[in-house]
């Protein structure tokens, strides 16, 4: 993520102000985000997730997010596409990866396990 983009999603709402999302096909709601920082790996709250989500598309929601910790003062980008049916991508050193989610595990705790699956900052 380019440090241009960085610095708008750090102007815009929170992303918690722009939850819950529903998906009418498949009934999915989702209600929080969370993950952790890249640098220090502990958690960054809910509400320190700064970005949009773009939901233009049926069935699929965009995030690009920031999520700022401040226990360590490190910024962690967040660029994941979320289906209505459970799948998601990450995009990870410029391509997409996929993956799916579990079914034994809650939608919150689902979408907190995309959210910690994101690339390890490159040492030096
Ligand atoms: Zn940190």
């Amino acid at each position: 993520m380019k440090r241009e983009e960085i610095e708008t999603l750090l102007q815009s709402q929170r992303i918690d102000s722009q939850l819950p999302l529903h998906f009418d096909s498949t009934d999915f709601t989702l209600t929080a985000l969370e993950g952790d920082c890249a640098k220090c790996q502990k958690s960054i709250e809910p509400q320190n997730f700064r970005g949009h989500i773009n939901t233009h598309f049926k069935d699929i929601a965009i995030f690009r997010a920031i999520g700022i910790c401040h226990q360590c003062r490190t910024l962690t980008p967040f660029i994941i596409r979320i289906r209505a049916d459970g799948r998601f991508e990450t995009m990870i050193n410029n391509s997409w990866r996929q993956g799916q989610m579990f079914s034994r595990r809650t939608w919150r705790q689902r979408i907190a396990s995309v959210f910690c699956w994101r690339p390890r900052k490159q040492k030096g």
